[in-house]
């Protein structure tokens, strides 16, 4: 198995101000095609920002991160996005979902912003639907529909390109506990059947169990 995403010596130092601080220090992780990784540690020691700049939403302040052993630091920006477009897909706490965009037009927005046309993407669309059980809520808008089931319409949308990586950011910190062990059990499932590598941040053990090893920060660093 290769690895599909490295770090090395990865650093993070935010501006408040005059002041530096340094949120990540010397991040060195390789997770392997396949895995189903959690990120775990205190609130504020540094977890999502680990999250972003794996997924390049953000940029590291030195180091080395390798997506399907591509260096990001290279790239253009246009290649860039292109990559975080198509590879990677996400999942927030709070779902992130357009409210005025029916299901099936949040799940297709991915392509849809690429220039994509969804007319092409029908049978893509209804196998999803029915990975995640919301054919029959395709029409609804999100107010319409309980916290799990945004959370269901976030993970088709992450799925919709077909990523080798979904990342998550504590995805179940916002449900109940019982929709919260449906969700956990719906990435074990697109882990194990679809072969996708997760990575979730998480400070709950339960959740972490779902994966098959866990990250643990600490002040920035893995320990
Ligand atoms: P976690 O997800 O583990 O709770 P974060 O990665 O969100 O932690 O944040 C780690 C630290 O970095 C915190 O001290 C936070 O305040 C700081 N931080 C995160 N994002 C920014 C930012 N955009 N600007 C300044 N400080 C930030
Ligand atoms: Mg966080």
């Amino acid at each position: 198995m290769g690895s599909i995403i490295e770090t090395i010596n990865l650093y993070k130092t935010f501006k408040l101000g005059s002041m530096d601080v340094e949120v990540l220090k010397d991040i060195n992780v390789n997770i392997e095609k396949g895995e189903f990784v959690s990120i775990m540690g205190p609130s504020g020691s540094g977890k999502s920002t680990l999250l972003y700049l794996i997924g390049s939403l953000d940029k590291p302040t030195s180091g080395s991160i390798r997506i399907n052993g591509r260096e990001l630091a290279g790239m253009k920006d246009k290649e860039e996005s292109i990559l975080r477009r198509r590879q990677i897909g996400f999942v927030f706490q709070f779902y992130n979902l357009i409210p005025n965009l029916t299901v099936e037009e949040n799940i297709l927005l991915p392509l849809t912003l690429d220039g994509k046309r969804p007319g092409k993407y029908k049978e893509r669309l209804e196998r999803i639907l029915n990975d995640v059980g919301l054919t029959e809520r395709r029409k609804h808008t999100p107010r319409e529909l309980s916290g799990g089931q945004q959370q269901r319409v976030a993970i088709a949308r992450a799925l919709i390109n077909d990523p080798d990586v979904i990342l998550a950011d504590e995805p179940i910190g916002n449900l109940d506990s019982k929709t919260g062990t449906e969700i956990m059990g719906l990435f074990k499932k697109i882990n194990i059947e679809k072969g996708k590598t997760i990575v979730q941040v998480t400070h709950s053990m339960e959740s972490a169990n779902y994966g098959n090893r866990a990250i643990n920060l600490k002040d920035g660093r893995v320990y």
